[in-house]
């Protein structure tokens, strides 16, 4: 099944969407998200393609449905994306995604990355490709002055005092505000969307569920951001624990994001 609307072919599209049903062999807590790629997909069909407050069709917006790869080969396919002027939207999947998805990126784009957790582990039950590490392995590439992560609301000692250390920079839930959008420098950004940044009442099926988060400010901030991102991933959803909650909202994001977008 395709993701909704998504009914060109890839030459025409301006947007791509794909799936990476990957996760890592050991997920820190519930396994699944591999299985949200699917899912999301199925559920975008709940959606009207008119979005009422955009007055924009998706069925009118070219949006190609790029199928599901694995991560070593979205790398590249992100670069050939972007080469081709067009928007690419990964669904994963684990947050171990984003690394690949960002590696081959331009000097000129700064990765904000939207999580509850602060995955700067520099390895997580002796796996250097967790997803518990996935902000560090960006950081470690990207370097200091491309990369912020916001929501933040958990994270270990040695995580805290490494990101001090080593000048990570990020915004604690408490500090979030939509109009944060205003101060991120990055004239072009990678976004990268962990859904459990909102709060479990919001996105309950995620694979970290972690309370005390975000509600719908999280779309007025993305909103904000929307016409500097120029690709994106949606991950963490983890549909055998989810009652269509988590599911939903991502599916809305990606079409809110592409008529935010085309407005
Ligand atoms: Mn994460
Ligand atoms: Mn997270």
């Amino acid at each position: 099944m395709k993701f909704a609307d998504a009914e060109q072919s890839y030459e025409e599209a301006r947007y791509i969407i794909f799936g990476i049903p990957y996760e890592d062999v050991e997920m820190s807590f519930r396994a699944g998200t591999k299985e949200a790629p699917s899912i999301i997909r199925y559920v975008s069909w709940d959606y009207e393609s008119y979005c009422m407050f955009h007055d924009i069709d998706l069925q009118e917006i070219p949006i190609h449905d790029a199928g599901d790869m694995e991560p070593e080969r979205a790398a590249e396919f992100v670069k050939k994306c972007i080469d081709d002027k067009k928007i690419p939207i990964a669904i994963g999947g684990a947050h171990s995604i984003s690394p690949y998805l960002t590696s081959l990126l331009s000097n000129d784009v700064g990765i904000v990355i939207l999580d509850a957790h602060m995955d700067f582990r520099t390895e997580y039950l002796g796996d250097a490709t967790s997803h518990a590490c996935a902000a560090r392995r960006i950081f470690e590439k990207v370097g200091k002055e491309r990369i912020i992560s916001i929501g933040i609301r958990s994270a270990s000692k040695e995580e805290i005092k490494d990101a001090r250390e080593l000048d990570f920079k990020y915004y604690t839930v408490s500090e979030f505000n939509k109009n944060m959008a205003d101060e991120i420098p990055f004239k072009k950004i990678y976004l990268s969307l962990d859904m459990d940044v909102f709060d479990p009442c919001y996105a309950p099926g995620v694979s970290n569920p972690e309370p005390m988060g975000l509600g719908y400010e999280v779309f007025d901030f993305i909103e904000k951001i929307a016409d500097r991102i120029i690709a994106m991933d949606v991950v963490e959803v983890c549909p055998p624990y989810d009652d269509g909650r988590a599911a939903l909202l991502a599916a809305k994001v990606i079409r809110d994001f592409i008529a935010w977008r085309e407005q």
